[in-house]
């Protein structure tokens, strides 16, 4: 394989920035470095439960000044996916929370119980069985099926909940229906990353905490990769998943001095 140029990153953000709302790494220094050195970056994840605009919230809150645009949620990626097979918008039933649930509104689909396009979902943290049950009759009835994204687990300070994928399975297990699930390991997520960034896959690198959807999905969508140790997935994952990045590092810090000091270019 010839040498390689990075021009891009993409981050995932939880494990690999922060955990909740804690930096791992001085974030607001490493940043600006990338500025100065002309690197271009974006943001990538499976999360549905917040918006675009709430993450550029959140990045400059850690001094990381960027616009909406360059960052893509699992929510933004099924909008969009959504969009281009309902050119009009229309009625949906969503499973999501608020996040989830403002994006639609801004690609013009909305809640309704009944006569609706498709049972949409994602991470919802209420829930009750009658919400459940009306999910599954209309899938009963043959309406689409979609989801954001299948992790099985969301971390938080308490351990890891149920995330998406947990509900996912009930509604699968329920209906005897296989959702489309457009978040990562589905390289449209990073696909639609590097649209904004106006980025080529072979100059951009994909960086995560987590091989089975950043890994994977990164090398699904042609990207190399760099798994940082900061997050899910440790050094004996790699083998037993057999999800092999380009690239493993301690932390971003540790990565990204290394690229700096090879002027950006990745080892044959
Ligand atoms: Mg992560």
């Amino acid at each position: 394989m010839a040498k390689q140029k990075i021009n891009t990153l993409i981050f995932d953000m939880d494990g690999v920035l922060w955990k909740e709302n804690t930096p791992l790494v001085d974030l607001a220094t490493l940043f600006m470095r990338l500025d100065e050195q002309k690197i271009k970056y974006g943001f990538a994840t499976n999360n549905s439960t917040s918006t675009p605009e709430d993450y550029r919230k959140k990045l400059a809150n850690f001094g990381i000044r960027v616009s909406k645009n360059q960052i893509v949620t699992s929510g933004l990626n099924l909008a969009e996916h959504l969009k281009s097979i309902y050119p009009k918008g229309g009625a949906l039933f969503i499973v999501g929370e608020s996040g989830l649930v403002e994006i639609f509104a801004e690609h013009g689909f909305y809640h309704q119980q009944s006569s609706v396009l498709a049972v949409v979902g994602g991470m919802k943290r209420s829930l009750d069985f009658q919400y459940l049950t009306q999910a599954t009759l209309l899938l009963n009835k043959g309406v689409d099926f979609y989801f954001t994204n299948m992790d099985a687990s969301f971390p938080t300070p308490a351990g890891n909940i149920p995330g998406a994928g947990a509900l996912l399975a009930f509604l699968e297990t329920a209906s005897q229906r296989k959702a489309v699930v457009t978040g990562k390991p589905d390289p449209s997520l990073f696909n639609l990353t590097m649209e904004h960034l106006k980025s080529d896959k072979s100059s951009t690198l994909v960086i995560g905490d987590r091989l089975e959807t950043d890994i994977l999905g990164g090398k699904n969508a042609g990207c190399p990769t760099a798994l940082v140790l900061t997050g899910i997935s440790n050094r004996e994952d790699i083998g037993r998943l057999n999800i092999i990045p380009r690239l493993v590092a301690d932390d971003i810090v540790d990565l990204l001095d290394n690229l700096a000091v090879k002027e950006w270019y990745l080892d044959e």
